[in-house]
């Protein structure tokens, strides 16, 4: 990439309009989102309705864009002209006189299904898999990778819904209980396309109720995800990721099942016969290539599994890793199998961290209703993919190498003080190549 001087930046930064960018970048992927947003099945009392539902929703996901990390401070930013006439212009209406205060948007959370934004995310999900240019990060141009993990959002000191899984801390000696924590987990699975993380299912990890003799967790969330993403994707080629709890019977059977491959973390204790087989096989056979040693078709119940690991020193750190899978092993593949399953990191770090502690502040509940909190949640998703594209596709390539925190001020700043032109609408509705490479 050319580098630019800091004069050069300065004024092509002036000329930039952030906003209309990310606005195109949307308008290219998703151009039918608006309307989708206006298909969401209202639930609001008909008699007090004062916004449409595409108002309520394009509301937070520009607040979420635009990396702003509260309800209020949404509504104090947001109370500008600027900003009316921009959100009339992406919703294409002649104009807003207001926009909808927080507890207008909460209350309409608390009540608005889950699966109604789930399926804006089934919309937007299906668009990018048919995009050429995303096909060289398949899997060796044939399976998408779908990485699955859990992690927590939120965390109270007293019981704040009949639905929190709940820990007690108990004291060493007395067993007497000290302290009780309740919280909410949820579990993701993540389509990886490069360095972009993108929720493709979401299943949050409760309890039915208060009185559940065993709680929830993520092995049983995983058979509902599982569910999910078969139903929503029934043929979509996918290798599945997954730490050492997925490498059991109960999952493998899910991806034969399914026909899903898998290359899972795989722990020695685990499956301890597998492990011992390995063990063995692997001196004999000597199948090593690019610091991995690996031995196929072990013999698991009624299947056969493959295990490779691998040392390498990156970095002056010593690395290792195992993992066991249902792809076959070759000399040619087993780096590649090595380099999809070590990407597994990504959901942790680009999908979780990025969230919690960059982009958006995941574990700031906008609302302490728990059905409106998963809206919430589910709308941060479905922003994340438009920012991650946006990041990506407007920025990098235009030698404007900015931090996340950068270009979610930027964006604010131009949404709140240039209004969309005729001229940059046209702009936007050009069908215009966006290159993410
Ligand atoms: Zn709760």
């Amino acid at each position: 990439m050319k580098r630019i001087t800091r004069k050069e930046k300065r004024s092509k930064e002036s000329k930039k309009n952030f906003f209309g960018e990310f606005i195109k970048v949307k308008e290219h992927f998703f151009k039918d989102l608006v309307k989708k947003l206006k298909e969401v099945k209202d639930c609001r009392n008909k008699g007090y309705i004062d916004y449409g539902v595409e108002v309520l929703l394009l509301m937070i996901i520009l607040k979420n864009a635009l990396g702003i990390k509260s309800m209020r401070d949404m509504t104090v930013q947001f109370n500008k002209s600027e900003c009316m006439e921009n959100m009339a212009k992406v919703l294409e209406v002649e104009k807003l006189e207001e926009l909808p205060h927080y507890d207008t948007i909460n209350d309409f959370l608390c009540k608005l299904e889950n699966k109604e934004i789930e399926k804006i995310r089934d919309y937007m999900i299906k668009e990018l898999l048919k995009k050429r240019c995303l096909e060289q990060h398949k899997y060796q141009g044939k399976y998408w990778i779908i990485a699955i993990d859990a992690t927590s959002l939120f965390y109270f000191r007293e019981r704040h819904c009949e639905h929190c899984l709940k820990k007690e801390f108990k004291d060493k000696e007395t067993g007497e209980v000290i302290r009780t924590a309740y919280y909410h987990n949820v579990l993701e699975a993540k389509l990886i396309i490069g360095d972009m993380v993108f929720s493709i299912a979401t299943e949050f990890i409760e309890n039915e109720d208060e009185n559940v003799s065993k709680q929830d967790c993520e092995q049983n969330a995983f058979k509902r995800l599982e569910e999910k993403l078969k139903s929503k994707f029934p043929r979509l080629p996918i290798v599945i990721l997954g730490d050492s709890l997925y490498a059991c019977e109960p999952v493998f059977k899910i991806c034969e099942k399914n026909k899903w491959k898998f290359i899972f973390r795989f722990k020695e204790g685990s499956i301890k016969t597998v492990a011992a087989e390995f063990n063995k096989l692997k001196e004999y056979d000597k199948n090593e290539h690019a610091n991995c040693t690996w031995v196929n078709e072990i013999a698991y119940n009624k299947r056969t599994v493959n295990v490779v690991e691998m040392k390498a020193v990156e970095k002056e750190k010593e690395k290792y890793f195992l993992f066991i899978t249902s792809l076959h092993i070759t000399k040619n593949k087993v780096a590649g199998i090595v380099l999809a399953g070590r990407s597994r990191w990504k959901i942790e770090n680009e999908g979780f961290n990025t969230q919690k502690n960059i982009r958006y502040n995941i574990e700031h509940a906008n609302s302490l209703n728990y059905n409106a909190m998963k809206n919430h949640y589910l709308l941060i998703q479905i922003t994340d993919i438009i920012r991650q594209l946006f990041e990506l596709g407007a920025i990098k390539m235009r030698g404007l190498i900015k931090s996340i925190k950068e270009i979610s001020s930027n964006l604010l700043e131009s949404f709140r003080t240039r209004i969309l032109t005729a001229e940059d609408i046209s702009k936007i509705r050009k069908r215009t190549q966006i290159r993410l490479q």
